[in-house]
């Protein structure tokens, strides 16, 4: 069984712009995996069906072998979602933050993980301050532990080092190894290359809405 399937996905959005226009492929499980494609491919459209924020108009998605439309609390509750936004109250701290999700996903307190989490993301020292005197860096790895509350066993990173610097993105790209070597199955977003070479078992490439390659990376570096 995959971690996510995706079959014949297709979003038309109010006003009639095809976003996703029959969209198939398989992540398979414990792979680093990158949807890659230039601005306007669909990819956040893709994240956005498998988050639950946006509706498809046609095909279907399961995660971890739940049907999105047939079981979507489950899919739901095996998925982590870091989108680009920054999301959390800047007047609560980096604990706080993590202990208000974990109590958003019922997580039980004996079961909490947050300061494992904050070290992981080499937050610890940072766990009682003000989100809002946090770095843009920090912030992002915020958002990072945030996802990991529930413990997925699928963490989906939309553009997570888009504008970032070199030192911050070197820093995630570790992490995401780390996550991955625990076992973490991650799907990553990016339009740059050398990120999805670098990183990834498989990559798809999406364009106008379609898929156009879906290969191991040594192979469709091997083509370029
Ligand atoms: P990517 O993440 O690859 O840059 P998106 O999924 O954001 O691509 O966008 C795919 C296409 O859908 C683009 O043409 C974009 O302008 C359009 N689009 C995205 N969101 C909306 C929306 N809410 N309403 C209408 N069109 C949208
Ligand atoms: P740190 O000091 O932890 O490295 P910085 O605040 O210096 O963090 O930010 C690191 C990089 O991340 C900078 O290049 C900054 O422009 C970029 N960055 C921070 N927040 C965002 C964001 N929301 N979107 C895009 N880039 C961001």
């Amino acid at each position: 069984q995959a971690a996510i399937e995706i079959e014949g996905l297709e979003k038309v959005y109010a006003g009639g712009k095809r976003a996703l226009d029959g969209v198939s492929f398989e992540v398979p499980r414990g792979q680093i995996f990158g949807l890659l494609g230039p601005n306007g491919a669909g990819k956040s459209t893709l994240i956005n069906i498998l988050a639950g924020l946006v509706n498809k108009t046609g095909g279907r998605a399961a995660i971890w072998g739940f049907d999105i439309d047939r079981n979507p609390r489950n899919a739901k509750f095996s998925i982590g979602i870091v989108n680009q936004e920054i999301l959390f109250d800047p007047f609560f701290t980096p604990r706080e933050a993590l202990e208000i999700q974990a109590g958003l996903y019922g997580v039980p307190k004996a079961e909490r993980r947050t300061m494992e989490l904050l070290r992981a993301v080499r937050l610890d020292d940072k766990a009682e301050a003000y989100a809002r005197t946090l770095s843009g860096g920090m912030k992002r790895r915020l958002m990072v532990a945030k996802a990991l509350v529930h413990a997925p066993p699928v963490l989906v990173l939309d553009e997570p080092t888009a504008g970032v610097d070199i030192e911050l993105r070197q820093q995630l790209w570790a992490y995401v190894r780390e996550l991955n070597a625990q076992g973490v199955t991650v799907v990553l977003t990016t339009h740059y290359l050398e990120e999805a070479e670098e990183l990834c078992d498989r990559i798809a490439i999406i364009n106008h809405g379609r898929l156009i390659a879906n290969e191991p990376t040594r192979t469709l570096v091997g083509m370029a």
